[in-house]
């Protein structure tokens, strides 16, 4: 089929131009001038003056001193404006509800997590979209008093999304099916909504903010429950031909292992998931192996009330029994990551959730894992690193999806918003034609437009 010649009029060209500035701006994280932006992308300096102008219009940068104090030669700085605008983050796990609010630069600025169970059992789901819309809307209060405009709400679902209309076909752990969470919460909330799967969105957020920056080819695995996971090849997330690719818990790791929630054997998360881990320290306990446990007041002599901040309480007290048990987890761990780097050779491995907090006791059987399973070749180059938001890193990850969408394109996001937008020329904004692709732009070059 003939390629089409991508070109584009004075409006697509300054839609462009702006997308480029701003994506600058975020990246340095710092106050840059009008000369270096010049610079950077070869526009000339009233072009640029009318861009920053742009931004500076809607908040999304703002002035931030002078480069140069002398007298006759005082240069502008202008850097992103953490204070443009708030975007939520929601992460609905099986047992809890997390939800935050960043600003524009990426910062948590507020945070809320409640845990949710019927008596050890899920919480029925219109309970849990009760819940979850009563924290959404404190984060909307917090972010009104701010006066800060909201962006949107990223969510994240451990289940299978469709992820054109943000409706949940099957989340197994939650007992979910055909849920139009983006329909149900664009209506209630009136903004935009992003939904979906939690470890597709947390290895986004590594991404765009955390240990994967830069990084074109990684794994996210992330601890909870079971095992989750997000796969970025070619510095683009991998869905697999259904959108169901990830599931990197239910690689087999023993023929004949533990029964798996999947209906298979020896999942990797029937020794690394939460779940996993939680029961095989609750056995100890009614075996009388782990006696400072059943001693805390919160668990009261019961083996069953054990979680898996109880666990890693033990293990940050040195009980070697439970020591012994996540070293074993992390030498299955070790395992399943040397069979994802044997297999894609990727740059790194990024451990989120629980593999993150129990990361020191889990690690140093797993690398040992690693280190005689991998191929020397791919060994070299991979690193294998804890998220830098570590239990947040979910949440952070949901919230991540709005702040993409701004960065992909801040003209059409901050129409979408009612924010007015000066045009190229006095030619009507056409807003449905040529919308740039998604994705965060890398070396992308400015097009030169002078008019604009
Ligand atoms: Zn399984």
């Amino acid at each position: 089929m003939k390629r089409r010649l991508q070109t584009g009029n004075q409006n697509w060209v300054r839609q462009r131009n702006l997308r480029i500035v701003f994506n600058y701006l975020w990246d340095q994280g710092q106050p840059v001038s009008l000369a270096e932006l010049v610079k950077e992308t070869g526009l000339n300096r009233s072009t640029m003056g009318s861009l920053v102008a742009q931004l500076q219009s809607w908040g999304l940068i703002m002035e931030s001193g002078i480069s140069d104090p002398r007298p006759g030669r005082p240069a502008v700085l202008v850097q992103v404006d953490g204070d443009g605008g708030r975007v939520i983050g929601v992460e609905i796990g099986v047992d809890f509800i997390y939800v935050v609010l960043l600003n524009l630069k990426g910062a948590i600025v507020w945070q809320k997590q409640i845990e949710i169970s019927d008596n050890g059992d899920v919480l029925a789901q219109d309970l849990v979209l009760n819940q979850a819309q009563t924290l959404i809307q404190e984060a909307i209060t917090q972010a009104l008093e701010s006066n800060c405009p909201l962006f949107g709400i990223g969510v994240g679902v451990p289940g299978i999304i469709d992820h054109t209309s943000g409706t949940v076909l099957l989340a197994p752990n939650l007992k979910w099916k055909n849920v139009p969470l983006c329909d149900l919460w664009t209506q209630r909330f009136r903004v935009p909504v992003v939904v979906a799967h939690t470890g597709n969105a947390a290895a986004l957020g590594e991404q765009l903010l955390g240990v994967a920056q830069g990084t074109e080819n990684f794994f996210y695995l992330n601890g909870s429950v079971g095992i989750g996971g997000g796969i970025v090849i070619d510095g683009k997330l991998y869905r697999g031909e259904e959108g169901f690719a990830g599931e990197i818990g239910h690689m087999t790791i023993v023929p004949d292992g533990p029964q798996c929630s999947c209906g298979n054997r020896g999942c990797l998360e029937t020794f690394v998931g939460g779940r996993a881990i939680t029961n095989q320290v609750r056995q100890a306990a009614r075996e009388g192996r782990v006696p400072s446990l059943l001693n805390l007041s919160e668990i009261a002599g019961n083996p069953n009330a054990i979680k898996m901040k109880h666990v890693l309480y033990a293990a940050e007290q040195g009980d070697l029994v439970v020591l012994q048990i996540l070293r074993q987890a992390g030498s299955y761990l070790g395992i399943g990551i040397a069979n994802l780097i044997n297999a894609f050779n990727p740059g790194l491995i990024v451990l989120g959730g629980t593999l993150s907090l129990a990361a020191q006791y889990i690690l140093p059987t797993a690398q040992a894992e690693i280190n005689s399973r991998v191929l020397a070749v791919s060994r070299k180059n991979v690193q294998i690193a804890v998220s830098l938001f570590k239990f947040e890193s979910n949440v952070v990850g949901a919230a991540s999806l709005i702040l993409r969408e701004i960065l992909n394109d801040p003209t059409e996001k901050m129409q979408q918003l009612g924010f007015p937008v000066k045009t190229a020329s006095n030619s009507r904004w056409n807003q449905s034609s040529n919308k740039t692709p998604r994705r965060r732009i890398e070396n992308e070059r400015a097009f030169k437009d002078d008019s604009a």
